[in-house]
Formats: C-alpha cells, structure tokens, sequence
C-alpha cells in the first residue's frame, strides 16, 4: 500500500486516531487535571459545532483534544494535513521547502512555513543523555554553512574563508548512530570544550581531525585519536570522521538545495530537522512509518507560544 494512501492522511476522524494512538498509546490523559479513569469521548456533530476528536474529563469536566499542548495546538490546519506534512517532511532526506509543501497541500505559502517550523520542533530532540556512554566512540567534527548575517565582514576578505559562515558543531556517536548538533558563535577550544564536556562520557573515545580546537583531548575523554586531512590522511582502520562528514553533506546539500538561505536566529530548527532524520535513519533500523511517528510523538509538550499568525 501507498505511503500516501493511509486513511490518516485523508479522513479528520483517522487522523484523530492515528495521532492519538502516538500520543496516548495507554488511552487519553486530560490535559488539564492529568485524569485518566473518567474520560469520554463526544461524538462529533457539525451542526452543533462538536469538533472531531473531542473529549471530555469526568474528573474535571473540560473538554479537549489530542491537539492541546502540541505543536498543532490552536491551528486552524486540518490535523490530516498537518500528518501529510509530518510524512513528507520526516520520508525527504534533504528536507522540502515551504513552497513545495504549498503546491503539494494546497494550503497557503505562509501556512506551510509555519507548519514546517513548528514541524521542525516536534522534530527537536530533548536527549541530553552523554554520547559514548559505556566507552564507545564519538566522532566531533564542525562545518560552515550558508551566511551569518550578523557578523560584519573586516577588510577586503568579505567573503573569502568561513569567517562570516555560520559554524556547526556536530557530535556522532557510532554505536548508536544518533548525532547531535550546536550552533557556536566560533571554534575556539574555550567555546567547544564546555559543550564536549556536557555531551561526551568520559569513558568515551574522540575521534577528530587535525584542528587546534580538539588538541589534547585525550586529557579530557578515555582516549583520542584524529586524522590529518592536510596529509591527504582521511583515515586509519577505525580512526576516521566519515560518520560524521557523510552526514554535513546531506545536511549542506539540503540546507543550499532546498531550503536555500537560513537566518542565524531559524539555524538552530534546521539543524534540528536533519538531525533528527539522520538519528533515526533506515540504517539505524527506523522506516518511514516509524520517523513519522516519533516526529508525532515529539509534537507534545512543545506548544510554540511566541507570537505568531494564526495557521
Ligand atoms: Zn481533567
């Protein structure tokens, strides 16, 4: 069966259920008292403006959906759209654009961008656990992307080097494939050192590359060892960044191919999107069926509060 032909992604009713089973797997919770025994559901009905999905708590005697406290909270987004988008956005490797999300669900440009950022966050992981726990391998590698805006140019090498890029820190660790990433200001070891400190275990071992900014991390981690790429060395035996470099290419091709140009402030959501596709990849045993609905899962508990449109 096609992908796209799941009754959720058509029918509002299939939709409430789908995303439901995601989010309530042991039956619905209220929101507002945290009741479980005494909930009911209200049938829908048009006429009387019962909305699909409605439920109401015995404990507390309010009413709600599976949609509150979510990022699709207060959308006025069909939530089977809002599922095709999950879909879409979770099974395309580079990502897709807000205007391809526009042509294809029919909705407006600016609805598809803000479905997308919020789309984005339910992607955000909220794993602070250290990686190489238990003495495995992290590969750190950085890579420059896009423009930072922020940053005036000196001089006459405006645009030369990668000082007015932005800088991505990525943290790989091998036995579990999940990566992890961070937006620095720049790559000094005082700026790097604190974030590898917080993410790593002590048991773990780095690999790097050359760079000044992972100097003597062996002081700091079990073991390190780094390539030099300046050598035209890109790896001994199981002493390599490839994870980790594999990875910044779909990322830099999505980010310049599809999604084009990023404002340092939205950085940090795109970094989350690839992130997450990447961590939960088919070689790390998770299937598009499967991305859709952790993205799903991650949508609680991330109601986007700043001031927005309504979509
Ligand atoms: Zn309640």
């Amino acid at each position: 069966m096609s992908a796209l032909s799941a009754p959720y992604m058509h029918d509002e009713a299939a939709a409430f259920e789908f995303v439901e089973s995601v989010l309530w797997p042991n039956g619905a919770v209220c929101p507002h008292c945290g009741g479980v025994d005494r909930i009911t559901k209200v049938k829908a009905n048009p006429e009387k403006r019962i909305r699909v999905g409605l439920h109401r708590c015995g404990d507390c005697k309010r009413q709600f959906t599976v949609k509150v406290g979510t990022v699709f909270e207060a959308s006025k987004v069909k939530l089977h759209l809002w599922v095709q988008a999950v879909v879409l956005m979770t099974a395309s490797k580079k990502g897709i654009s807000a205007h391809q999300l526009h042509r294809v669900l029919g909705v407006t440009y600016k609805t598809a961008w803000f479905m997308e950022h919020r789309i984005r966050e339910a992607m955000r992981s909220g794993d602070l656990s250290p990686f190489g726990s238990g003495g495995g391998v992290v590969e750190v590698d950085e890579t420059f992307i896009g423009h930072d805006k922020t940053i005036k140019p000196k001089g006459e090498k405006k645009s030369r080097g990668h000082a007015h890029k932005h800088k991505v820190l990525s943290l790989v660790d091998r036995d579990t494939g999940r990566c992890r990433d961070f937006i620095v200001d720049d790559l000094k070891k005082a700026t790097l050192l604190p974030i590898l400190r917080e993410n790593i275990a002590k048991e773990a071992t780095v690999y790097t590359d050359e760079a000044g900014q992972y100097n003597k991390l062996g002081d700091e981690f079990e073991a390190h060892n780094f390539v030099s790429h300046s050598k035209g060395e890109y790896g001994r035996g199981v002493v390599h960044t490839s994870t980790i470099e594999g990875y910044f290419s779909i990322f830099k091709r999505g980010m310049k191919g599809v999604y084009q140009r990023c404002e340092k402030k939205h950085l940090h959501c795109y970094v989350a999107e690839f992130s997450f596709r990447d961590s939960n990849r088919v070689a790390n045993g998770v299937d598009d069926h499967q991305r859709a609905r952790l993205a799903l899962a991650g949508a609680a508990g991330k109601r986007l509060k700043y001031d927005r449109p309504h979509v």
